[in-house]
């Protein structure tokens, strides 16, 4: 399987605070990858820096194509789209003007007709559609971005904690939809999490964050394995 995304001695910093010291991974066509690793580590910087929304240093391509230094708005463009930490709804808009926010780099009309496709993997925001989003559930909000995300037509999907605060039977409702998702139109993911047995399980590769370093990179299944790993990690 060929690398759609490859980053190569990756640095990103804040001001004088790096954040990134050289890291090199890889997202496989089509398919998911987790990025795991303690609080801070770096792991929602790496999202960022894959956006264009903190300074980086080294490379960072896109089917061969440097993206690293474009600007957000064209690396969205190229099929990149990222549902943030916290999720990046607008509370006081409705769920359809999110949806619509959403899907700012395509035509109205094609957004529009996306919107069906969207309502089949999360009739819920369907059935919210005039609502506030200020009023949905975590787990709905969480659906909101990630259709939001979806009506980007992205290649790539860069998820940030998408099982944050939200109760376990509706992580397991998100997940399901994610792999949906990611059968029926062949969108790559690369995927931080908290939970970690999680994202092990849904992901086929990972790579292990800490301060800023790569501690280890492979199959989920080998990492699962990993005793060290999963002292530190998935806590058994
Ligand atoms: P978390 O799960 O807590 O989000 P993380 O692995 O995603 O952890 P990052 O959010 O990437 O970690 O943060 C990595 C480091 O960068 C932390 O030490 C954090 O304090 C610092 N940092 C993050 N955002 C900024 C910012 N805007 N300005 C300065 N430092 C920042």
């Amino acid at each position: 399987m060929t690398n759609l995304l490859e980053a190569k001695g990756l640095h990103a910093a804040y001001g004088e605070t790096k954040v990134l010291h050289g890291i090199d991974f890889a997202i496989r066509q089509g398919g998911v990858t987790a990025l795991l690793g303690a609080n801070g580590a770096g792991k929602t910087t790496t999202l960022r820096a894959i956006c264009g929304m903190v300074r980086t240093q080294g490379s960072i391509t896109l089917d061969g194509r440097r993206i690293d230094g474009m600007a957000t708005e064209d690396i969205v463009r190229l099929g990149v789209a990222h549902v943030p930490e916290g999720r990046g709804t607008f509370m006081e808009l409705t769920v359809e003007e999110n949806m619509r926010l959403g899907a700012y780099t395509r035509p109205a009309a094609q957004a529009t007709a996306d919107f069906g496709h969207i309502f089949r993997y999360f009739p819920r925001l369907q059935e919210r559609f005039k609502q506030q989003a200020g009023t949905l559930s975590g787990g709905e909000q969480q659906m909101l971005a990630i259709a939001r995300a979806l009506l980007l037509r992205p290649r790539l999907l860069l998820l940030d904690e998408p099982s944050f605060g939200l109760a376990p039977l509706i992580v397991q409702e998100i997940f399901r939809i994610l792999k949906r998702i990611r059968e029926d139109a062949g969108v790559s993911m690369l995927l931080v999490e908290q939970n970690a047995a999680l994202a092990l399980e849904f992901a086929e590769d990972a790579y292990v964050l800490e301060t800023g370093g790569i501690v280890m990179a492979g199959s989920s299944a080998e990492i699962a394995r990993d005793e060290g790993i999963r002292r530190s990690y998935l806590g058994y």
